[in-house]
């Protein structure tokens, strides 16, 4: 059994990814190629938003995100610790420092509450995550940063597909960035990611920032990077799209599968109320992980654990601040087996070796 089953998906998508891939390597227009303009376009308009500007992936966009804020020396960004590094990392990278506030026990993601209390006369933006696929409260931190007259970033790495209020992660505040590394619900065959925004000025100013700070050839108003989405991937990305949709349904049923089959011996995901969770993982809370992780493993069936040591439990961005939910999680969360092509009878294996573990 795999964790995440690629080639499942890969043989459902096989003819139009040959048709797609065969028409880049017959134009050769391998950077900022017609499929990279096409999957914007289409990308913008499933979040329903004006702008998508594609990148090389999800860390270099949420650098190009804060970037494009002018974030830097001496600003604050409110963050959570209990997610992926490049969380903080593309903070760090502008310079601008991390500060780390704790998570909802139940949904994973950043304490609206938690955000208040931390803004300082140095604070810019909050940068909440929508982590294993589930939106962050975006309607309280969108009303916390209008009064305080921050920014809002969404990570939505891992939500890309989720829906809040019934609107589409992403599209919940002034910038959304995913990824498309493989593993994400959406992932291309290699490094990808994509920042969103209703914003023309921020949009103008992502699509110079990704490419060297360029406003027409050779011209350049500001240092950028080199970080645009290869046409190669565009055209990976427009042939998933296509079956995009289902694999979202195809997620949220073995979630609820899980639910029924999993609810009485270990704490299962909670959704928020108005949250549509995409299930990027199904993460579940229990004591003894470490000793129920290695016995999954000797009944062959993969798990992981997202994330064992809190960001700011970490050399890098080390700080002192209390955050006993993410310490307690990192210590109890466990991801099971979760893809659209997750077969019932795979499912009912791992729920069943779990149920002979968990006492
Ligand atoms: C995967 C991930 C990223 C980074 O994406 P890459 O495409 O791997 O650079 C950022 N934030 C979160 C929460 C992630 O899960």
């Amino acid at each position: 059994m795999q964790f995440i089953d690629l080639t499942a998906q890969k043989a459902r998508i096989q003819d139009e990814l040959n048709e797609r891939l065969a028409q880049v390597f017959d134009h050769q227009r391998f950077i900022m190629g017609p499929e990279v303009a096409e999957l914007e376009t289409r990308l913008a308009a499933y979040v329903g938003v004006d702008h998508c500007v594609s990148a090389s992936s999800g860390t270099d966009a949420l650098q190009l995100a804060l970037m494009a804020l002018e974030l830097g020396p001496g600003d604050e960004v409110i963050t959570t610790p209990f997610t992926f590094v490049a969380t903080a990392e593309a903070i760090r990278l502008t310079g601008a420092t991390p500060v780390f506030v704790d998570v909802d026990v139940e949904t994973f993601n950043i304490d609206p509450a938690q955000v208040e209390a931390h803004i300082t006369e140095r604070t810019r933006a909050v940068l909440p995550v929508g982590l294993f696929g589930q939106t962050p409260a975006m309607d309280a931190i969108n009303e916390i940063a209008a009064r305080f007259r921050l920014s809002v970033i969404e990570d939505a790495a891992q939500s890309f597909g989720a829906r809040h209020g019934g609107n589409a992660s992403c599209g919940l505040s002034s910038l959304g960035v995913t990824s498309f590394f493989p593993a994400k619900p959406l992932g291309c065959y290699g490094d990808g990611g994509a920042v969103f925004t209703q914003d023309p000025d921020l949009a103008q100013r992502l699509q110079a920032l990704r490419n060297h700070g360029q406003e027409r050839p050779y011209h350049y108003d500001r240092v950028g990077m080199n970080a645009r989405l290869d046409t190669v991937q565009a055209a990976v990305l427009l042939a998933k799209l296509s079956v995009f949709d289902d694999e979202v349904a195809a997620r949220q049923r073995v979630a609820r599968r899980y639910d029924e089959r999993l609810g009485d011996i270990v704490s299962v995901p909670t959704l928020a109320t108005r949250c549509e969770s995409v299930f990027a993982q199904y993460t579940v809370k229990l004591a003894e992980r470490d000793r129920v992780a290695h016995e999954l493993k000797q009944a062959d069936i993969p798990t992981a654990v997202y994330y064992p040591v809190p960001l700011n439990r970490q050399l890098p961005y080390l700080s002192d601040d209390a955050t006993p939910n993410s310490d307690y999680l990192a210590a109890r969360v466990l991801s099971l087996p979760m893809h659209p092509y997750l077969t019932e009878s795979e499912q009912d294996r791992v729920c069943s070796a779990l149920r002979a573990t968990v006492v």
